[in-house]
């Protein structure tokens, strides 16, 4: 019979996020297709709570490394978790959600348990017995489906592929597993945000507002109107929660010497050589919609833009509507009806 594990990491307040959520449903179903056994393995501070939390999830064990130095992300402690929990489960299969914690520790504890992994996996599939898995290649040109031999095979599952678990509490057995204590040279001394932009790219957010050049560019009155820009940009955000991303040109603006919208950073760019994220819906304004900006869109189901320009990008096909106007008035009166609304919106 072929075992899985799930690797979970428990946050802070002692609860599974949602990917790992996804991730579990994830392996529910590959373990339905299989026929068979999962195990869940826990990393965090305290697990019991999460563990609780899914306790109806079908596990046949749930197996823990706890303690205050697994609390936050630390390659050393991380990745000798996992590993022993790879190792405790002799699992052929480990799942894990995609995330920046699991990014850094995940091919480490594969590598220990002298298997394979494999990052950023967007889909699963079983076929006579042999499972496929869906991964892009060339920056979101080229999707390819794999299969590897070597086990114990680690496979990090990108968010957004599967529904959160939502099973019903119940009370968790958990199998506490001893680690030999970790060499480190990092202390952690508290968390600090990255920086100010970082707080507005919400990956969970159903709605990506991209912010194009154009709010910098001189307007009908021959004036810019970047302060202006950024209030209606930030009175957006505040209202509806949505994530922020931005044209390449308008982020590239900072090493230029212009005057800039200070929320935003390099990595708030999506496209080519920027991000491509995973939201429902997307609304772009004072952007063209060029290709090179439109490939990180290809994930966004739900696509609109606001342009001057009636023959922009966005007009041959890149987005389901297009509104042709001046994006300082339709966002102004957008707020408008949003602060009506008393900010509670469904965008
Ligand atoms: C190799 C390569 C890689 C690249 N990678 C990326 C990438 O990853 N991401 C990316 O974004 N770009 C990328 N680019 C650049 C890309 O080709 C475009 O130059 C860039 O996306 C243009 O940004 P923009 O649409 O914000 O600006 P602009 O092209 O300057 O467009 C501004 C738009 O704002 C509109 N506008 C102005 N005022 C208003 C108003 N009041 N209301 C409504 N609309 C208004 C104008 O009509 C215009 O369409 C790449 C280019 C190359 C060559």
């Amino acid at each position: 019979m072929k075992k899985i594990l799930l690797v979970a990491f428990v946050e802070e307040n002692g609860v599974l996020g949602k990917a790992t959520l996804e991730a579990l449903s994830g392996a529910c179903e590959l373990a339905q297709a299989f026929g068979a056994a999962l195990d869940v393995g826990l990393i965090g501070e305290r697990v019991q709570q999460a563990a609780d939390s899914i306790g109806s999830c079908g596990a046949t064990r749930i197996l823990a490394v706890q303690g205050p130095e697994f609390a936050s992300a630390r390659c050393a402690t991380d990745s000798a978790a996992a590993a022993a929990l790879i190792r405790a489960a002799e699992a052929d299969f480990v799942l894990a959600p995609q995330t920046t914690r699991t990014a850094r520790c995940m091919p480490g504890a594969a590598f220990r348990a002298k298997g394979r992994v494999d990052t950023r996996v967007t889909g699963l599939r079983v076929d006579e017995s042999t499972l496929l898995v869906q991964r892009w290649y060339y920056r979101q040109r080229m999707v390819a489906e794999l299969t590897r031999s070597q086990r114990p095979w680690v496979v990090l599952l990108e968010p957004g592929v599967f529904d959160p678990w939502g099973g019903a509490a119940g009370h968790a057995e958990v199998s506490i597993l001893p680690v030999e204590p970790v060499e480190t040279r990092t202390r952690i001394a508290g968390i600090e945000p990255a920086s100010a932009g970082t707080q507005t790219i919400r990956p969970d957010a159903d709605l990506l507002f991209v912010a194009g050049a154009g709010w910098t560019k001189k307007q009908s009155d021959g004036e810019v109107h970047v302060e202006e820009a950024e209030n209606l940009i930030r009175s957006f955000l505040d209202l509806t929660h949505a994530s922020l991303g931005s044209s390449k040109s308008l982020v590239d603006q900072s090493g230029e010497g212009q005057k800039v919208i200070s929320l935003l950073t390099h990595m708030h760019q999506v496209g080519q050589t920027g991000s491509t994220p995973r939201h429902p819906k997307g609304l772009a304004t004072c952007c063209h919609g060029e290709e090179p900006h439109v490939v990180g869109w290809r994930f966004i189901n739900e696509r609109r833009a606001v342009n001057l320009d009636p023959s922009c990008g966005w007009a041959r096909g890149k987005a389901d509507v297009l509104y042709v106007a001046d994006a300082f008035a339709v966002m102004g009166k957008v707020i408008e009806l949003l602060r009506k609304d008393g900010g509670e919106v469904a965008v």
